[in-house]
Formats: C-alpha cells, structure tokens, sequence
C-alpha cells in the first residue's frame, strides 16, 4: 500500500495508525458501527452537509458564531438546487425591501398565511392545512432575520417591489418575493456572465448563491468539495448524541468528528425512485430529468443518513398533495432535464452530463404529445398544478370556510393524464413524447440538432414518416415498442381535428396546426419532478426529532430534506440554515 497525501492529514491517529487502520479495512466505514469509527480524519464544532440554500446559511452563521466548520458537499461544484433556481425569494414578515415599497408585512401575518386551513387550490387540494404549526411560527419569526442575513452577506435584489412572479403556496395576504441579481457573476448555465444590460433586473440562484458561497470562504468555513456524506455515527445505535459522519471523497472513506453539531441540508428525496416512491409509487425510474440535475442530485441520503440513527420522517401530507411545482409540465423538450426555468447550454460545466440544451416550447399547439403507445392522452396546453400565491384567493377572509367558495376542480391538468399510464399494470406513466413537424420547427425557430436536442442519448428521435419515427423511439424508458400503426392513427386523427377546428377528444382550443410536413420528430416531454415537501421530523429550533418524539442531540436539519412545511423553496431552505446555524453553536 502506498502512502499518499491523506494518510498524512490525519488527525490524532498520524501515518502509522492509518497505515495500521488501512491495512485491516481497505473501506473503513464498511467495519464499523453507526457508534463511530475507530479512528477521526478530520475533526470540526459543526460539520454541515450539503452547499446549498440551507447548508451554506448555516454554515456562514455558525463560523460566524466561532465556531469552526466544515461544509461537505458531494458534487465538485457548490450551489445545489439553490444555484440552479430562478432567485425567486419570498422571504417576508416585515423586510427592509417590504419596508422600502411600503408592504406592510409581520411575522404574525406569515404565521397567518402559512397555516390557513381553509385556502385551497383549484383541485380542492390544500396547500397549507398540513403544515406544522410550530415549524411556520420559526420560520414566520426568523423570515425577516435571514433577509438581512443574505443581503447582509452580499446577496443584491433586483430594486422593485416585491412581487410574486416565481413562488408558490407563500401566502395569499401580501407579495413577498424579492429576486436575486446575478451582477457580475457568472451564471453556471452557461459558464459566463450575464449580459450587462440584464445584470441588475434578472432574477437567478446565481445572484443568491455565488455571493453566499463567497462569503462562506471569506469567514472561513472549509468546504470540501466531491465529499459525500454516507452515515451520521450517533453514540449508541438509537440514543445519545451524534458525533460525525462518515463521508466518500475519490473512493476513499473519510471520517469527521463534529464537536457539536450536524447539520443535514442534502435538499429532498425527487431522485431517489425508491424514496419517491414512498410518498407517490407512480413516480417509476422514467421520471429521470428531475429540475436541477444534473448540477445536483436529491438522493434522500440526509433523510436516509438520520432514519438510520433514529429519525423520523414528517408532514408526509405535504409531499403527496396535488398542489404547487412537486411535480412539473415539462418546458423544454428533446433532451433529458426539461425543467421550465432551468436549460444547460455550451459553456456550462456540467453540459457534458446535460448532454443538450432542449427546445423550449413557445406554444403548445405547435406539438402533440402521445403516450408510450403512441396514444394522445389529453390537451397539451393543459397546465400542471397550481399553487396559491397573494390573492390567488380573492377575496380572503383569513380562516374562513368560504374562502372555499367558488373553487372549480381545474381539469386542465396535464400531469395526471401524463401519469395515469397505459392500462399494462405498471405504476408510472412511461415516456411521454411531443410529436412535432418542420412546419412546427419553423413556427418556433428551433434548431432541431445537437447540441439542442439529446439524439444520442435516446430524448430526440427524427425520421421522414411516422411509420419510421413510431418504429425508432428506442430507448431505456421506453419500456414498449411504440405501434407505428397507432401513432399514424392519432397523427391522422388529430389533423382532421384542426381541419374540422374541434378536438374531439379532448378539446384542445383549435387546434391549429397540422403535422404533416418531414421531417417527423419525437422529443422527450415526461413530466418532470421538483421540489421535495417531506422529510426529516424537525422542531422550531430545526432539532431532528426520533421516532420517540425525542430530540436526537447535536443533529440538525433544514430545506427540502426537513419536513412539516410545504411552502416551495428558497425562503424555507434559507430560513431554516438561519435557523440551524444559529441553535447548532448555541
Ligand atoms: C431549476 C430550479 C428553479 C428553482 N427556482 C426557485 C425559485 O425561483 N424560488 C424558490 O423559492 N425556489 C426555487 N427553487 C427551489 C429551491 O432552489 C430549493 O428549494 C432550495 O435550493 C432547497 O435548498 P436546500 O438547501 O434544501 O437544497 P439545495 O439547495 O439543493 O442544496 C443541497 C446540497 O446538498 C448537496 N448534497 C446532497 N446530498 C449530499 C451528501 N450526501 N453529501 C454532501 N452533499 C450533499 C447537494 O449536492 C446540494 O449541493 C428552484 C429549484 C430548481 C431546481
């Protein structure tokens, strides 16, 4: 065995206990017991897992606090979902932006908004009715405190008034969502900076991220980049406090002792399939271009990492309700990761793993989407699920029933028809693919080749005929041949549609184009999953809590990987590292 670098990092145990230790256990972690290893690689007063909104608040606080930290991140690059994001915050109860635009806002209103049984989507689902109580009370009461916090750490807002132009389920009483300025960081989409004329009036994860991470190092919190945490030790297998993780950098394990405080912030579960499932067993391996990939993953390991210790899981409710961006209609196509907001393109650090760009659909009318076996399955202008923003519920009596008044069940919804499957007995949906033409190419000035769309990954298909294009949809989600003969017969069917001005089968408005002109294409349009509204059981002070409803000492827990809360994003992610970093040095 050769020495190399680590051996000599050691802490406490120095090259000759290592070489001993590496000898007996080529993979320490594999021996040892959830109670801790036999020896500590690197040791710190609160070790956080995860750079993203959560994780890196947390972080900045504590060291702020001095305390010494380490911040464990598993990708190569920092930012998680959070830098991906659209910038969208909507942090509210009395901010110095609300106060700059005259909105009136207290944490008591927040409280208010956030736990109001009566409000309810148009689907009739309930977006707020399944929060904890005592989770929205810290979050009201820390809202504002972590908006100073950001902008305090070098995080610009665009200089309007807040609005709500990117949030869901934030409250129906009063706008609250500011949007981050990227400046003149670059953006990781394209590897450059924004345009200049675009740098203070654009709204990105960029603009809340970049400067965030930035003042981490700056205070001196250590980040290791490509560390992903695998196990939390605890001191005995179900009680006692937690005392480091373990984690996996290069193949290697490394051990590192947290004097007093985890924090988990690995940000949800949506691309783990067999954690997903267990809130939603229709979402099958095909649903593979969750938002944010592949910048970062959603893997469960923080939920899976504190379950194995104890943990429980929590508001479960809220990750299963037909409300909010959970689950997505897909805004480009042809590639694999086709969130709405979010395209890779050339230039990108990641854009090898993006493989392509996508083809952002302008108007869905220019395509038509068909099942696995070449069966439309609804109107494709149909939208995906809704979310209640300020005055969403107009008008709103706080607390009352009647609020409910009025509500329709909006059956424009894409997502459960997209779902709903093909009758084989399988849970999830399969594939779904927009079937366009070179008139639809031409109407949406596309550029129908790579690196645009994905060929050869298997998300784009082209052929001259129908019968050619049905026959080359082959790919790993495909999970049946698709029948030439039924995608002709839709094909044909959906274009007497447009000829006679009347979908007959499920009144799409026209529809107004034909597909009739080669070259044919099939682009990938399964919808796409988002955001992670369960996880681990937290308290106010974002304490993870066991199965006993004991508090588990020294184990933290905020953003999508925390349960009990179901509003979307940014303002809960960073409110709860606020809240995190502040009682993990207390
Ligand atoms: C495209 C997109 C647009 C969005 N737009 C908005 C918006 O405009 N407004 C809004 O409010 N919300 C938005 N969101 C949601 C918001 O970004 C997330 O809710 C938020 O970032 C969650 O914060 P988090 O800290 O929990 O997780 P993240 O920000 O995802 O951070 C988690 C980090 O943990 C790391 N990690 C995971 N597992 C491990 C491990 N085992 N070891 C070490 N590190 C690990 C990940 O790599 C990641 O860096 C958007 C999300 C996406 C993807």
């Amino acid at each position: 065995m050769s020495v190399n670098r680590r051996n000599v990092l050691l802490v406490g145990g120095g090259v000759a206990a290592s070489l001993a230790f590496s000898l007996a256990s080529p993979n320490p972690a594999s021996s040892q017991s959830m109670a801790g290893p036999t020896r500590w690689d690197r040791e710190a007063d609160i070790v956080v897992i995860g750079s993203g909104a959560a994780g890196t608040v947390a972080a900045i606080v504590a060291k702020e606090s001095n305390a010494s930290v380490i911040l464990l991140e598993a990708q190569p690059h920092t930012g998680g979902h959070a830098i991906c994001s659209g910038g969208n915050i909507p942090l509210g109860g009395g901010t110095s932006v609300q106060k700059k635009w005259g909105v009136q806002d207290s944490p008591d209103l927040v409280f208010q908004d956030l736990t109001d049984w009566s409000i309810v989507e148009p689907n009739g689902a309930a977006d707020y009715r399944y929060n904890d109580r005592e989770i929205i009370r810290a979050f009201a009461d820390n809202c504002a405190a972590t908006c100073e916090f950001i902008l305090a750490h070098g995080v610009v807002v665009v200089d309007k008034a807040p609005d709500i132009r990117g949030g869901g389920s934030v409250g129906n009483s009063l706008p609250r969502e500011m949007h981050a300025a990227p400046m003149d960081w670059p953006l990781i989409q394209t590897g450059k900076p924004a345009d200049p004329a675009n740098r203070k009036t654009m709204s990105t994860g960029n603009g809340l991220m970049q400067p965030l991470i930035a003042a981490a190092r700056n205070v001196g919190v250590e980040i290791l980049l490509s560390h992903k945490m695998k196990s939390v030790y605890r001191e005995q297998p179900n009680a006692g406090p937690v005392i480091g993780v373990s984690a996996e950098n290069e193949g290697r394990t490394i051990n590192i002792r947290a004097h007093k405080a985890i924090v988990l912030a690995t940000g949800g579960s949506t691309t783990n399939v067999n954690f997903r499932r267990m809130f939603d067993p229709r979402l099958t391996e095909e649903y593979c271009g969750a938002a944010g990939m592949p910048w970062s993953e959603q893997d469960a390991s923080g939920e899976i990492a504190g379950m194995a210790v104890g943990a429980a899981l929590w508001g479960l409710a809220n990750n299963t309700g037909e409300f909010g961006s959970k689950i997505t209609k897909p805004g480009t196509i042809g590639c694999q990761y086709g969130y709405v907001n979010l395209r890779w393109f050339p230039g990108s650090e990641v854009f090898d793993r993006a493989r392509a760009t996508g083809l952002k659909v302008q108007n869905w009318q220019d395509v038509i989407t068909v099942n696995m076996i070449g069966k439309r399955f609804y109107d494709e202008t149909g939208g995906p699920f809704s979310a209640n923003n300020y005055h969403d519920v107009n008008p709103y009596i706080p607390g009352s029933y009647l609020n409910a008044q009025g509500i329709r069940w909006n059956s424009q919804n894409y997502l459960n028809a997209a779902m709903a499957g093909i009758g084989d007995g399988h849970n999830g949906g399969g594939a779904i693919w927009a079937i366009f033409d070179a008139e639809a190419v031409a109407r949406e000035k596309w550029d129908p080749n790579p690196p645009n769309v994905d060929f050869d990954g298997g998300f784009c298909f082209k052929a001259d005929t129908i019968d050619d294009l049905a026959r080359k949809i082959v790919m790993k989600y495909q999970r049946v041949p698709m029948p030439s003969a039924n995608l002709e017969a839709t094909v044909a069917r959906y274009n007497t549609f447009v000829d006679r001005g009347r979908d007959e089968d499920f009144s799409k408005p026209g529809p107004l184009y034909k597909i009739a002109k080669p070259p044919f294409y099939a682009g990938w349009a399964t919808p796409v999953l988002h955001d992670t509204r369960a996880g681990l059981r937290i308290n106010a002070k974002c304490q993870v809590v066991d199965m006993n409803g004991e508090i588990m000492p020294g184990l933290y827990c905020g953003g999508e990987s925390a349960g009990g809360f179901s509003l979307h994003g940014l303002a809960r992610a960073l409110t709860q590292g606020y809240i995190a970093g502040k009682n993990a040095v207390a």
